[in-house]
Parts: structure tokens; C-alpha cells; sequence
């Protein structure tokens, strides 16, 4: 196939690019840069399956060649309110890039008669009421609260990509990726493992906010883009959950991450800065994933975070 991959400088992307021309896909990636780096792809600036086009997905998505497959995953990703990549002080381009974006982008499979995946979000779900989260569970989101900008645009993007699916007979699919880490993240991105990994390895206290009580749970990126891929290969149109369903709450996040990196500067609690907005609960049930795509999560916690702090260590120029 020949897939367009956009977000592909990001975390996610850059992770998805490689899958895909390992697998032996032709891929063109595209970004704009906003939060991504482009030296995530520079490794594969010399592969031949793989080229680049520099493009803000909310505007007219030109596409040189027939594409097979468009895998949306531009969007600024991170909450925090603290961080200029944070989607909360990216308010205006996050919606656009859920809403227009995930527009052209479907326009771009129409025209081509490709397969389409969007990548959704747990945050559709909000501060959920129902727990573990189903893909039949429809969300508790504050239209107007600090994380709409980006807990509504990814749910019109589902929106849109189910009516491009049910009108156009476009060839869809729809990934509710859940809490991800791995090497590439954005070390000021202000995500909780970036910010806690570079705390810890600076020997500096881990910042947790609220009272930590409050949980995640955490997919290691590999295991998640492996499930995205047998998700694409798939016929399945309805919203799929890939993650973790381990759950941890934020303190013992934080305990674990000081007894791997053997920290000795213990943590801080700060207050949440998310105005009542940080969901207290998250935990995908991913029996979807596991019956339609025979996929689950095979990395525990504590050996994804082994392999995640070398590029942290190099990043740090920590030896
Ligand atoms: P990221 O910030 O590392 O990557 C996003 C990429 O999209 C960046 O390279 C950025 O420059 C690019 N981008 C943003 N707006 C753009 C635009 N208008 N035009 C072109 N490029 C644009 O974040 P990530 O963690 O890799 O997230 C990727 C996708 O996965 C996002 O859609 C996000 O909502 C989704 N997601 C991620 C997680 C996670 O845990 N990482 C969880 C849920 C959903
Ligand atoms: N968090 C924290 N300290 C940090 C960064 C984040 O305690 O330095 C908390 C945050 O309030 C949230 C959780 O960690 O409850 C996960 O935050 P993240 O920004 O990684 O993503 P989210 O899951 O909230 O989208």
C-alpha cells in the first residue's frame, strides 16, 4: 500500500512511519512541525519507501500520487496547561486540526477510494461514569471546560469519519488509543512520563498533580502500534479501544518511576491544573481489540519504562 500518515514527525507518527515500511508499505508522511520534531524522521529520510510533505492538515491536503490508506494522527496531544505544546494553549489549532483536518483527510480517501483510520482518543469518554471504558459507553465531557478544545474536535472527528463511512461508503476505521509512552516523546510536551522520567533522571522531585489519586493506564508505544496495524488491516468500522487496562494510580506511577530510576528525591504535590478537568479514572476494556483483532498489550510497566529512558538518558545528554 501506499499510505499517508499525518502527525508523522510526532511521537505516534514517527513510530507509525517505521511500522508501516517495515511491513513493506510505501509511506509519505506529513507535519507541520507544531509539536513534532523532524528529527524523529530523520532516520528514515534515506529509506526509499519514505517521502514528506510539509502541510498544515486544515488546509487543501494535495496528495501527488493515489493513495491506499490516509491514517489521521495530527493533533497537538497533551493537556498540560503548564506546556506550550500543551493542546490547552494550542486551543484554536487543535480544533482545527480534529475538525478541518480530519475533513481533508477524509477528502483525500474519498478521492483516492482508500481506507481510512482515525486516531480518536480515550479523552472521549471524559471523566467517565462508567469504568472500565467500552466502546459503547458514550463519554461525560464538559463542552466548555479546559480539555473540550480537544475532547470535542476528536469527537466530531469520529462524527465525521462514521458519516463519511455511513454516506459515502468511505472504508473506515476509528482507534481509541489510550494513555502511550515509548522513546520520541516530547520531553516539554508535559505529559506525565516525559515530565516524570526527566525528574527522575535529574534526581529531582516528581511533580504530581491534584492528589494523585487520580488513574491512567499505561500502553507501551510498541504494543499499541502493533495494534493499530492489525486495526487497519481489519474491517472493522466501529470505534476500537487500544491500550493498557492495567490501571495505576498517579502516586504509585510516581513510586514506581523513583524505585526504577532509584531516585531519592521522592515526589511534590502540586495543584491540579486542570480546573476540575484531569479525569479520575481511565482503564480501556479492550475485549473488542482482543476478539476482532486477537491483539493485547504484551510489555509490563516496568519493562516498557526500562526501554523508554535510554532515549531519555540521550535526550538528557545523561551517559
Ligand atoms: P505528538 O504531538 O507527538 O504528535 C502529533 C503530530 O501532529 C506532531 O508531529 C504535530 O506537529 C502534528 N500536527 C499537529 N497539528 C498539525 C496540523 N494541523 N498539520 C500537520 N501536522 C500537525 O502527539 P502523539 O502523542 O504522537 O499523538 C498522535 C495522535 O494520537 C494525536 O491525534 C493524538 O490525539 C492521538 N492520541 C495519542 C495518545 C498518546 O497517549 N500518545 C493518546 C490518545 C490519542
Ligand atoms: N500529571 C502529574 N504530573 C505531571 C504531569 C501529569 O501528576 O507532571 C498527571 C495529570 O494531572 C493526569 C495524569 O498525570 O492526571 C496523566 O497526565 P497526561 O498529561 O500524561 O495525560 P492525560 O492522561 O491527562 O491526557
Amino acid at each position: 500500500m501506499i499510505v499517508l500518515i499525518t502527525g508523522a514527525a510526532g511521537f505516534l507518527g514517527s513510530h507509525l512511519c517505521e511500522k508501516l515500511l517495515k511491513e513493506g508499505h510505501q509511506v509519505i508522511g506529513m507535519d507541520n512541525f507544531i509539536t513534532g520534531n523532524p528529527n524523529n524522521l530523520a532516520h528514515l529520510a534515506s529509506n526509499p519507501g519514505f517521502s514528506f510533505i510539509r502541510h498544515d492538515v486544515a488546509n487543501f491536503i494535495f496528495v501527488p500520487v493515489k493513495v491506499d490508506a490516509v491514517m489521521h494522527f495530527a493533533s497537538p496531544a497533551s493537556p498540560n496547561p503548564a506546556s506550550p505544546y500543551g493542546y490547552t494553549n494550542l486551543p484554536i489549532q487543535t480544533m482545527k486540526a480534529g475538525a478541518l483536518g480530519t475533513h481533508n483527510t477524509l477528502g483525500v480517501a474519498k478521492a483516492c477510494n482508500a481506507r481510512y483510520l482515525l486516531a480518536s482518543t480515550s479523552e472521549i469518554y471524559g471523566d467517565p461514569l462508567e469504568h472500565p471504558q467500552r466502546e459503547t459507553y458514550w463519554g461525560h465531557v464538559d463542552p466548555i471546560g479546559v480539555r473540550s478544545v480537544y475532547d470535542e474536535a476528536k469527537r466530531f472527528a469520529e462524527a465525521l469519519t462514521m458519516a463519511y463511512h455511513r454516506y459515502h461508503g468511505i472504508d473506515t476505521r476509528i482507534v481509541r488509543i489510550f494513555n502511550t509512552y515509548g522513546p520520541r516523546m516530547r520531553l516539554d510536551d508535559g505529559r506525565v512520563v516525559p515530565n516524570f522520567l526527566q525528574q527522575a533522571l535529574k534526581h529531582q522531585p516528581l511533580t504530581v498533580y491534584g492528589d494523585g489519586s487520580q488513574t491512567r493506564s499505561f500502553c507501551y508505544v510498541d504494543d499499541l502500534i502493533d495494534g493499530i496495524y492489525r486495526l487497519l488491516l481489519s474491517d472493522e468500522h466501529n470505534p476500537v479501544n487500544i491500550g493498557n487496562p492495567v490501571e495505576t494510580t498517579i502516586l504509585e506511577f510516581a513510586e514506581t518511576i523513583n524505585q526504577i530510576t532509584k531516585n531519592p528525591a521522592g515526589m511534590v504535590i502540586k495543584p491540579d491544573m486542570q480546573l476540575g478537568d484531569d479525569p479520575k479514572r481511565r482503564q480501556p476494556d479492550i475485549t473488542r481489540a482482543r476478539t476482532i483483532l486477537d491483539w493485547q498489550p504484551i510489555t509490563p510497566l516496568k519493562a516498557g519504562i526500562q526501554k523508554t529512558i535510554p532515549y531519555f538518558k540521550s535526550e538528557l545528554g545523561i551517559a
